[in-house]
């Protein structure tokens, strides 16, 4: 049986929201959505447009040409730009960085909104990003804002893009996660913040398994639902 509520699970970069929130997904029967796969999709369709990603006019021009849906199966979630299985091209700094920008245009904001709701009509959710609880799910029975030291953040990030083979440096990523940061809690529109129901989880110095018992207890918490 498929038990129905909605999680929200928001936060900075590299908090561990996808890895915690995909495990506890995983044992509650729960769909996961990732949504920062979406405005990487779309950042990466900028990108290969050959926009700045400062061109705030011309990333809203593109919007009308562009598909983003998720596709859920057995392979966990990926993420098609018209059509396209673009699930791997999206993790890089690169991308991260345009989406980062992208996601603080107005426009951007509205064209996934709609996606995102659908989503947790129509299944029982875990839905990670940085406005989930504050704007997408305001009305979701669970609310985290899962949150870290910009230090473990940064060891962490860094070690998975290394372990995925991008050469890159401990101080750049860290730099690249300030910088995303200020970005997302700075801008106008749906910026990243706790909302008040929100409990805060700081993960840093809680291991993977420690920080899904911990996500795990505030569900069962506030929903009754035991994994
Ligand atoms: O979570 P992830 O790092 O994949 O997100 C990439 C970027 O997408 C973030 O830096 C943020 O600017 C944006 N984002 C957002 N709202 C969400 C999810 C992601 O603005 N719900």
């Amino acid at each position: 049986m498929t038990r129905k509520f909605a999680v929200a699970i928001d936060g900075p970069s590299g908090a561990g929201k996808s890895t915690v929130a995909k495990a506890a997904a995983g044992r509650l029967g729960l769909l996961y959505v990732d949504t920062g796969a979406m405005y990487r999709a779309i950042g990466l369709a900028v990108l290969r447009r050959g926009l700045s990603e400062d061109d705030t006019a011309g990333i809203e021009s593109v919007l009308p040409e562009l598909s983003v849906t998720l596709r859920h199966g057995a392979e966990g979630q990926r993420v098609l730009l018209n059509g396209e299985d673009v699930s791997e091209q999206i993790r890089t700094g690169t991308v991260a960085q345009y989406a980062s920008k992208c996601s603080a245009a107005p426009a951007v904001r509205s064209f996934l909104l709609e996606t995102q709701r659908a989503l947790a009509r129509e299944h029982g959710v875990i839905m990670d990003g940085r406005d989930i609880g504050t704007v997408i799910l305001p009305d979701a029975e669970v609310k985290i804002f899962l949150t870290a030291s910009v230090e473990a953040r940064a060891q962490r990030r860094y070690r998975e893009l290394t372990e995925r083979g991008e050469a890159v440096a401990l101080e750049g990523v860290r730099a690249d996660i300030e910088r995303r940061d200020r970005q997302d809690t700075t801008r106008a529109i749906a910026p990243l913040r706790q909302a008040e129901d929100a409990v805060l989880l700081d993960t840093s110095s809680l291991g993977l398994t420690q920080a899904v018992e911990a996500v795990l207890a505030i569900i069962s918490e506030k929903t009754g639902v035991q994994a």
